[in-house]
């Protein structure tokens, strides 16, 4: 089974990091929020590069 992440959304800042370094996974629902349009839509590896690189760590593994 393919690991699924999480996005928490009181959090996200709006900074579309994650949306550039994985945008099959992650897309802006509107200007300031991320949200998660497919969560298995790219590798482990990239997803955990864009929850390396979310400025307020709101994106984890779902368990
Ligand atoms: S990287 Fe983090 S703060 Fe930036 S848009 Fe994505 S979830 Fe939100």
């Amino acid at each position: 089974m393919p690991r699924i992440p999480s996005l928490d959304q009181s959090t996200c800042i709006g900074c579309e990091t994650c949306t550039r370094i994985c945008p099959d996974v992650f897309h802006m629902v509107s200007e300031h929020l991320a949200g998660i349009h497919n969560p298995t839509g790219d590798t482990e590896e990239k997803i955990e590069d864009a929850m390396d690189n979310c400025p307020v760590a709101c994106i984890n593994w779902a368990d």
